[in-house]
């Protein structure tokens, strides 16, 4: 199994070969906790997730951080100086909230959601706002290269015409901005190009010290810092949606490279762009979904998960819920067969003849596409297949057990087949929990006062307790 990727650097499908044998590194752009995550920023840290899956099947001792920004990132962010106002800041005024709290209150929301989309856990989620130390001696070493200034009272700037491979990325070259710019001249920047590392601003609700005065860093300046922090100077993959290619990912090139710390990522892997009803997501028109809105119309989180990785992730893909529903349905035709099989598993052997050939040929199958360049739709694509004839062979004993390996094995990737749910409805608090524990032992102790009194409790509670042949039975109160 050999991982081939589009290396949007490269503007070709390379062969992924880590810089230390056996281990690959990986920094991933992760939220801006400012608001709830909507499935497009998870379409993107779902294929994070399938590529880290991935590099983990493989045998790669894979090392995966996930920064979290919770300051610098701008209202208008699709320039490299990126201006308006701070995301978190015009939240927490609209909320009347500290900045801070809104920040944890959304990376808390964000971490429950990759829980419930059954993503693999990152080995570090590091904070910008936990980083700022970091942030400054990288912006002082790019001063001390040449690559920055500071502006009395205004912050510091990266030099972009000093910086030979800026454009390198995104194609955005200073000569290619120039013709075509939309970047208002700013007197106080050497060039309208220029993007600022650190901004002096007394009034901003999270400030730091600094050697240019108090302020905050810039939006990129934090993963240049961070991914140096965690992964080294030169790592081999570095992830995020296609609309950080220019500026973010461009500026971060800049800062890394030109600070010296290293050559930054090999490879650059980016998702493309989620419509919603065949167009872009907004409140507005009434297309924008977050996890948890899709979570409270009753879909199970391996559903959209599914159905969000469906696709390739270098197409453009058309979330609709009709589209969801039936995706759903598809992953239930998969799952069926899994219950199926595990009864089946455990009736006498009975052997079919090709079948392991058919299985080790689905699972070459499945390997192969994944292998090229996460081509999940041609994986899902052979494991329908397999499904729709196991279903028709019904293996018993060691040959169900031979094709559960096989949807274990692809589950590995796909994190939907065996992955188990429990909603809110079916789950008592732990409160109840303890008042329906405490009432039994008060019926056993024929201690029938207490065991009123507590069902009592429970009833006020919502929960209804009914007593019957087979023991006790709750339900919720409606
Ligand atoms: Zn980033």
């Amino acid at each position: 199994m050999t991982l081939k990727l589009w290396n949007t650097m490269a503007n070709a499908l390379v062969e992924l070969e880590p810089i230390h044998a056996g281990e690959v590194r990986m920094y991933n752009c992760g939220p801006t906790v400012y608001s709830d995550p909507h499935i497009g920023n998870f379409r993107s840290f779902l294929m994070a997730d399938l590529l880290r899956r991935a590099c983990d099947q493989r045998g790669y001792k894979t090392t995966q951080i996930m920064n979290i920004t919770d300051v610098g990132h701008l209202t208008t962010d699709d320039v490299a100086d990126a201006t308006g106002e701070d995301k978190l800041e015009k939240k927490a005024r609209e909320e009347g909230l500290d900045p801070f709290e809104i920040a944890r209150n959304y990376e808390q929301i964000f971490h429950e959601n990759a829980d419930q989309l059954h993503v693999r856990k990152a080995h570090e989620y590091p904070r910008a706002t936990d980083h700022i130390p970091e942030m400054i001696e990288m912006i002082e070493q790019l001063i001390d290269n040449g690559l920055a200034y500071s502006v009395e009272g205004v912050g510091v700037y990266f030099r972009v015409n000093a910086f030979d491979q800026y454009g390198c990325l995104s194609g955005n070259t200073v000569e290619n901005l120039d013709s075509g710019s939309r970047v208002a001249v700013d007197d106080r920047k050497e060039s309208a190009h220029d993007f600022a590392l650190w901004k002096i601003d007394e009034k901003h609700l999270m400030q730091w010290d600094s050697p240019w005065g108090k302020g905050f860093p810039g939006w990129h300046i934090e993963c240049s810092a961070m991914s140096y922090k965690f992964l080294g100077g030169t790592f081999d993959i570095h992830t995020g949606g296609e609309d950080n290619i220019f500026p973010h990912h461009e500026c971060e090139i800049a800062q890394s490279v030109g600070s010296g710390t290293g050559e930054f990522a090999k490879v650059w892997v980016h998702a493309r762009h989620l419509l919603v009803d065949g167009e872009k997501m907004s409140k507005s028109k009434g297309n924008f979904y977050t996890i948890n809105d899709l979570i409270e119309k009753g879909y199970r989180g391996y559903e959209i998960r599914y159905s969000l990785i469906a696709s390739h992730y270098r197409q453009p893909m058309n979330f609709t819920i009709g589209g969801l529903d039936g995706d759903a349905k598809a992953l239930q035709r998969i799952r069926s067969l899994r219950e199926k099989l595990e009864k089946w598993s455990t009736d006498p052997s009975e052997v079919i003849e090709g079948l392991e050939v058919e299985i080790e040929t689905a699972r070459n199958g499945f390997n192969d596409a994944i292998d090229d360049d996460l081509n999940i739709s041609g994986a899902l694509g052979v494991l329908h297949e397999t499904v729709r004839s196991l279903g028709r062979q019904e293996p018993k004993g060691d040959s169900a057990r031979l094709a559960l390996g096989f949807l274990s094995h692809c589950d590995e990737i796909l994190g939907v087949i065996f992955v188990e749910e429990t909603s809110e409805e079916d789950r008592l608090s732990e409160e109840q929990q303890s008042w329906v524990l405490g009432r039994e032992q008060a019926r056993n102790d024929k201690d029938w006062a207490l065991a009123d009194e507590l069902r009592d409790k429970l009833q006020e509670s919502g929960i209804l307790i009914e007593d019957g042949p087979e023991g006790m039975t709750w339900s919720r109160i409606r």
